[in-house]
């Protein structure tokens, strides 16, 4: 596929037709297992000497196609897909650090990302140092000589105000050390290796399956970044690696293509931890790919209407909205988002938690869900359900405030979107 348009991309890339039967659309190959053409040919498979299917949990065709497609879309080399955002956020920092290590991360992460790095990475021994990403520069600060990757997201919620990629990459280029971005918010609105991520990941749960029906994630490697470089500050793709001969990644995987980080990902994360994407959930998501480009406008064109509208309401002290930032937020909106701004916008109501509660009761069209990125327009107020358990002060360092709520906005009419949000505005004030 020679075309660079995301559009073609997503209904093209990575697949053809079946070369048994020249079915278009991708089959669900509910298969455990591969038959070998030899015994050669198996030994070949499992020395990497040739890649190919084995088992299902290591690889699969139905994961290969969207794998190929999104690592198309994304302007990677390969990509790999797992059992949930989650895993992928694992993954790709389990992947190269190990006990005694650690990595820097955004403070501005979602709460499951947050969970995973403060307690259980850290268990396993791996320390997340968590940076405020208004100063780039604190990435550097927090930088010693164990750190083994930067990780952030792209528009984190509930403040969505890019992440400064480009910023935060360079100094981890010059330290050998790659970002990994979280990219769920916003596909194709940014492209991440554009501005010198090493590492993309996406819960595609969210905007690239769209329909809401399907649990799942996906690491994409960008074929950027010189894990040779510096192999003291790598020692996972430098070292020999007993779980696979004494193999040293960045060598063993030369002859295939800069593709180190992701295969060794697949060969012993995926092979160990085995979270792996069923053929089903990859094929739902081949679906939700085919159409995420005229979604994702959709999704920019109504959240940025809504956020205008709410902008002039009386009852709504504050709209929380990547186009309505001022200051650094405003100049990052213009890096980095400037043909859309996603389908995310958060709002204050004046009259604080008690109508915010009122509010979300009297959505009728909105669903009432702590998912974002459906077709479908979902709404939540966080202080009296995500973020309940922290307290208020607690609450307000992340950025939700008791009036706070979160709008993902769908791709419904725009005239029924904010009829649904004023007549729940007008409920919230009874
Ligand atoms: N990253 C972001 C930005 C998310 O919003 C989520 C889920 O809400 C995740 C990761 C985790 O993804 P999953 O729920 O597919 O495990």
């Amino acid at each position: 596929m020679t075309s660079k348009h995301p559009e073609t991309l997503a209904l093209h890339a990575g697949w053809r037709r079946d070369s048994a039967t020249n079915a278009v659309a991708v089959p669900i190959y509910q298969t455990t297992s591969f038959q070998f053409e030899s015994a050669e040919h198996a030994a070949n498979l499992f020395g990497l000497k040739e890649l190919g299917n084995i088992y299902s949990r290591i690889m699969n065709p139905t994961c290969d196609a969207l794998e190929q497609r999104l690592a198309a879309l994304e302007g990677g080399v390969a990509a790999l897909a797992v059992a949930s955002g989650q895993a992928a956020s694992a993954f790709s920092v389990q992947n190269l650090a190990k006990a005694g290590d650690n990595i820097v991360a955004s403070t501005d992460l979602y709460g499951g990302t947050w969970n995973l790095f403060a307690n259980t990475l850290k268990d396993q021994g791996i320390e997340a140092r968590f940076v405020d990403p208004t100063d780039p520069e604190a990435f550097a600060r927090a930088t010693d000589d164990k750190t083994r990757a930067y990780y952030a997201e792209t528009l984190p919620n509930p403040k969505l105000i890019p992440f400064p990629i480009a910023e935060v990459a360079t100094i981890g280029r010059s330290f050998g050390i790659p970002l990994i971005m979280d990219n769920t918010a916003a596909p194709l609105l940014v492209r991440p290796f554009d501005h010198g991520a090493a590492v993309v990941m996406y819960s595609t749960t969210k905007y690239i399956g769209g329909h809401g029906t399907s649990i799942g994630g996906i690491v994409i490697d960008g074929g950027n970044f010189d894990w040779e470089a510096n192999p003291g500050r790598q020692p996972a793709l430098n070292t020999p690696d007993p779980s696979y001969h004494g193999a040293v990644w960045s060598q063993a995987v030369k002859p295939l293509g800069p593709i180190a980080y992701i295969l060794k990902m697949r060969v012993t994360l995926l092979r160990d931890l085995g979270a792996a994407m069923a053929p089903f959930n990859a094929f739902q998501f081949i679906q939700g790919v085919e159409t995420l480009a005229l979604r994702m406008r959709e999704h920019s064109r109504n959240a940025l209407a809504v956020a205008n509208y709410l902008a002039g309401h009386k009852d709504v002290s504050r709209v929380i909205h990547p186009a309505h930032h001022t200051g650094v937020g405003a100049d990052r909106t213009a890096k980095y988002l400037p043909h859309g701004q996603g389908g995310l916008c958060g709002f204050e109501l004046a009259g604080g938690s008690e109508a915010g509660r009122k509010f979300i009761n009297a959505l009728k069209m909105f669903y009432h869900v702590a998912n974002i990125g459906d077709a479908r327009s979902l709404a939540i107020h966080p202080a009296s359900t995500t973020h309940s358990q922290l307290t208020e002060s607690e609450q307000a360092a992340t950025g939700v405030t008791p009036g706070y709520v979160r709008l993902s906005v769908g791709i419904e009419h725009i005239d029924d979107i904010l009829a649904d949000l004023s007549q729940a505005l007008d409920a919230a004030k009874g």
